[in-house]
């Protein structure tokens, strides 16, 4: 069931917190194991160049505790056991600054339905096509959090420069500001959400893979991997929320 609601906008202004934050219209918003949460529309940050966002990394949690998305200004946001860490251009994490406000989320309660080995893989489109015949069995028509965590004979992640105004097309920013990480035998935690084909444009629609290593200082967005046998846990989520800022 895909829902599209919007959030009312707090006026934190008037209540002395000098920000804007979302918050759940009614109780039946509470964030379960059901639901994926996403902030803003995926066109918020490929075309409009919205990279500052309205909503306080320190409110995510409402939303989730198993997460991927896009920090103030660009990187890359890794949300795991409900802290949130944003990786540098470089490859090295730190844990978010709560107050600065976060662009684009993708959130869940994380809550295993199932779980699977995955064999040995030689590269990324090894590893989802073992996940996509993991997930088959349960429908391909709804949204996945998959967590990973394991050693990985090779790791490649990327992240970006943090952006400075006026803002360029993230077509540029990856062109010129993108800087590619490989590390060999690192033992982290792969962030992974499925998306269904149907949901682009509104949301990425198959695999994402973001990575956050075991000493939560090495991580980012993945673009290539190796995998050894790694165990796989599956969160099945038929809800979607779509939180849209009031612009
Ligand atoms: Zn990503």
């Amino acid at each position: 069931m895909v829902k599209v609601r919007h959030h009312r906008l707090d006026m934190a202004v008037a209540a002395g917190t000098g920000g804007l934050s979302f918050v759940p219209v009614d109780d039946e918003d509470a964030p379960d194991g059901d639901t994926l949460y996403q902030l803003s529309r995926l066109a918020s940050l490929t075309e409009h160049l919205e990279y500052e966002g309205l909503v306080k990394a320190a409110d995510l949690g409402k939303y989730g505790d198993f997460g991927v998305g896009a920090p103030y200004r660009l990187g890359e946001l890794n949300v795991l056991d409900g802290k949130v860490y944003q990786a540098l251009h470089d490859g090295t994490v730190v844990v978010s600054d709560l107050h600065q406000t976060v662009p684009f989320a993708q959130l869940t309660r994380f809550t295993a339905d199932f779980s699977h080995s995955v064999s040995s893989a030689l590269d990324i489109h090894d590893f989802e096509s073992q996940l996509d015949r993991l997930i088959a069995p349960h429908g391909r028509n709804v949204f996945y959090a998959v967590k990973i965590n394991g050693r990985f004979p090779m790791m490649m992640c990327r992240s970006v420069h943090f952006q400075q105004k006026p803002f360029k097309a993230m077509k540029r920013v990856i062109a010129e500001d993108q800087v590619i990480t490989v590390w060999h035998n690192i033992s982290g935690t792969l962030i992974a959400i499925y998306g269904p084909g149907f949901i682009r444009p509104l949301a990425p629609a198959g695999w994402h893979f973001h990575f956050l290593s075991d000493d939560r200082k090495l991580g980012g967005h993945v673009l290539d991997l190796q995998a050894g046998q790694v165990k796989a846990e599956f969160d099945s989520i038929p809800q979607f929320v779509l939180m849209l800022p009031e612009t």
